[in-house]
């Protein structure tokens, strides 16, 4: 149960005195639902009227706060000229200028011969200080209503500065004291206010080095996230390892046929990871371990191989992909060595026919399909394993934690591996994961040969298209890929038909197409045509990025390379360079280019590393939009910056590691109020697991 004092954060915003149903939307549309979502919104700048200069000496630029009497209004003989209202104080005078303003309104706002304290940027006209729709108007009486210095808030359309921070004040009286749930030491030596004095200092900036990720009140709020996320996670691990898994070992037997029939050897790194799968899963506690790899660094494999593990022990094991696609294709890698070692493996997807579903799902129920390959239909209801002892998730970021979480719930006490094929900078890796086990495929397999990365600007689209010509007359086989440019699918749906139609002009009959509104049957096809060399060219959205797999294509085309992300920008170069000719990677890219896109390019050209270009990429982006975070399954971070608050992430993860060894079920007193810090950020999933435990 969330402890009684934090009740009042969950309360609806329209709860807040002055938001109505009107402005609660758009509260919510811009923070979130709760009160305690408009406390994480924090302000991005401060304007400080402390300046309240006499008339004459108000500086042109200057944010000033006048107290003045109202002389006359000028009232503009259209509409298109401003409304002006003379104002002065025995210094001088100021002429307040109003665009399309009602003159009943200011009438009111500013009657004639009487005070008013007026707050705004004083700029000149025609020498005269002016201010042009000042921020605020008030009577002498009411001059404290204007905070001396006022905290500038990010909007949303139809929400002003002025109701968002009355919002965010009546919020801040609902925050209760909570105790301290930081380590004491720690709190004293970073020198940091308690949580609630150090939301008022956030809330409250005086100077603009007050809003700095690294002042300390900001530290502290980020630390609190970061605690709260961290402790989740090691609490949620700690359970897990309470819960007696089935330790799965197998004899071998069917491995070793699989292994015999591959045409290649496995990289070292292959087998290490294997070897180390093989030993989680023979152990009594769950495994949960992360297999990342570089594209085409031969993930699939491996994962076979655990597969092939739980067979040997009589279990079953099943493999999750994010498209359909992806998951045909697995089946496909797959199918042929599982034949060899004489198991079954099913397919189930979304597609499958009545008849064919209902084997299959007989199948696994009955125990007779060891091993299943299949997208997210794999955790629908009907679904039901004899007994699933391994859950391959493929692509994780594709998935929610949900939907990984649910192939897990179909045995007991399931061993888990990810794959990846976007590595994941090790921060983000920590604040997903905590320490999660990580085994990296380093290695790319033998025989392949480096990309030749280039940037082309796209005024020299004609050379590149003749310089296509000649591999396509040689029998090469290449991806053109473009962009979504628009926000508009329609818009961009026509750009990759007319670069086909372009590109079928030149190569008649050897051009396909593929995006994301085909059919899967005919996506289908025109893979298969492009695959047995029908097809030279093919011309794609980023459909391509994931898994597909054509050994023979040596050149991938990405056109308006600057619009894409360098994980994006990785994906789709890894398409190429799968088999031992030389491939070609062209980024065509318009002019001028910007700095960050410039930084992106360069590093493509320079490594195809991608545990470095992942790094590059949080740091070029920022934690927040890599892996594009909401689908993604990543945490939101709404305090913490993942770069900026890199060390505190390391000293929140091993503080949680310190809770969880020395006080695992938060029964101590700093316990009881880590326990309100978790609900405080809505960790309420891993409170549930102390009961649980
Ligand atoms: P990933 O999923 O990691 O991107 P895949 O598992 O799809 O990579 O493997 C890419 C290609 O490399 C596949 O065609 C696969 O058969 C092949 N492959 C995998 N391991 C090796 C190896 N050790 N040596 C040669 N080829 C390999
Ligand atoms: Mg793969």
């Amino acid at each position: 149960m969330r402890p009684q004092s934090l009740t009042p954060l969950f309360a609806q915003v329209t709860s807040l005195p002055g938001i109505g149903p009107r402005l609660g939307k758009l509260v919510e549309k811009l923070a979130g639902p709760q009160v305690v979502d408009l406390l994480w919104h924090l302000p991005f700048g401060v304007v400080d009227r402390r300046n309240a200069p006499q008339v004459a000496e108000a500086q042109a630029g200057d944010i000033a706060t006048l107290t003045v009497t109202v002389d006359r209004h000028i009232v503009p003989r259209t509409p298109r000229q401003p409304y002006r209202i003379w104002c002065s104080d025995e210094t001088g005078e100021v002429c307040l200028t109003y665009f399309n303003a009602r003159e009943d309104f200011l009438k009111k706002l500013l009657p004639p011969g009487e005070v008013r304290v007026i707050s705004g940027r004083i700029d000149l006209y025609q020498g005269e200080a002016q201010m042009t729709h000042p921020d605020h108007v008030v009577p002498l009486e009411q001059r404290g209503s204007i905070l001396r210095v006022e905290p500038m808030y990010g909007l949303t359309a139809g929400l002003t500065q002025r109701p968002l921070q009355k919002a965010i004040a009546a919020a801040m009286e609902r925050a209760p004291d909570l105790g301290e749930w930081q380590d004491p030491a720690f709190v004293i030596r970073q020198r940091w206010a308690s949580w609630k004095t150090a939301l008022a200092l956030v809330h409250n900036p005086t100077d603009p080095a007050d809003l700095a990720p690294t002042s300390p009140a900001r530290a502290r709020l980020a630390f609190d996230e970061l605690l709260a996320s961290q402790l989740a996670i090691a609490l949620v691990r700690h359970h897990n390892r309470t819960i007696v898994g089935h330790p799965t070992r197998g004899d071998g037997r069917l491995r070793s046929v699989a292994l015999a029939s591959l045409r290649f050897e496995l990289t070292s790194s292959q087998r290490t990871a294997v070897q180390e799968i093989e030993a989680d899963m023979a152990k009594a506690e769950r495994m949960v371990r992360l297999l990342q790899g570089d594209v085409g660094s031969g993930k699939t494999v491996v994962a076979l191989l655990a597969m092939l593990i739980t067979a040997e022990a009589g279990a079953q094991a099943a493999l999750m992909a994010p498209t359909e696609l992806l998951a045909r294709q697995h089946h496909a890698t797959i199918a042929p060595l599982a034949a060899a070692a004489g198991v079954r493996l099913a397919l189930l997807t979304g597609r499958d026919s009545q008849k064919q579903k209902r084997e299959t799902l007989q199948g696994l129920a009955d125990g007779s399909i060891p091993l299943v390959v299949g997208t997210h239909a794999l955790v629908q209801e009907d679904v039901e394993f004899k007994d699933l002892a391994l859950a391959v998730v493929d692509e994780q970021h594709r998935f929610g934690v949900h939907q990984r979480m649910a192939l897990s719930s179909k045995g007991r006490a399931v061993d888990l591996l990810v794959m990846t094929a976007t590595p994941i900078p090790r921060t983000l890796m920590l604040a997903t994961y905590g320490d999660l086990d990580v085994s990296k495929l380093t290695e790319k397999p033998a025989g392949r040969q480096p990309i030749d990365t280039r940037t082309i600007p796209l005024e020299r689209l004609a050379d590149v298209v003749e310089a296509i010509g000649r591999q396509v007359a040689t029998g090469g086989r290449l991806y053109w890929v473009c962009p979504l440019i628009e926000e508009s699918e329609e818009v961009d749906l026509a750009n990759v038909e007319e670069r086909f139609h372009q590109l079928s002009a030149r190569f008649p009959g050897k051009v396909g197409l593929l995006h994301g509104r085909l059919k899967g049957a005919e996506r289908e096809a025109t893979m298969a045509a492009f695959t047995d060399g029908r097809l030279a060219i093919l011309v794609a959205t980023t459909v391509i990025e994931v898994g597909v797999d054509v050994p023979a294509a040596t050149v991938m085309v990405i056109e308006h390379a600057e619009r894409f992300g360098l994980a994006q920008l990785h994906q789709l170069r890894g398409r190429v360079g799968r088999g031992a000719a030389k491939s070609t990677c062209l980024l065509l890219y318009a002019q001028p280019l910007g700095e960050t896109a410039k930084a992106r390019l360069a590093i493509m050209r320079e490594t195809e590393d991608g545990f470095r270009i992942a790094e590059e990429d949080l740091r070029l982006r920022g934690a927040g939009e890599l892996l594009g975070t909401r689908q993604s399954g990543l945490p939101i971070m709404r305090l913490a910056d993942l770069i900026a608050h890199a060390d505190l992430l390391q000293a929140a993860r091993d503080d949680a590691r310190l809770v969880v060894e020395r006080d695992p079920g938060l029964q101590s007193e700093r316990g009881a109020a880590l326990r309100a810090l978790l609900y405080l950020f809505r960790r309420d999933d891993a409170v549930r697991t102390l009961r649980a435990g």
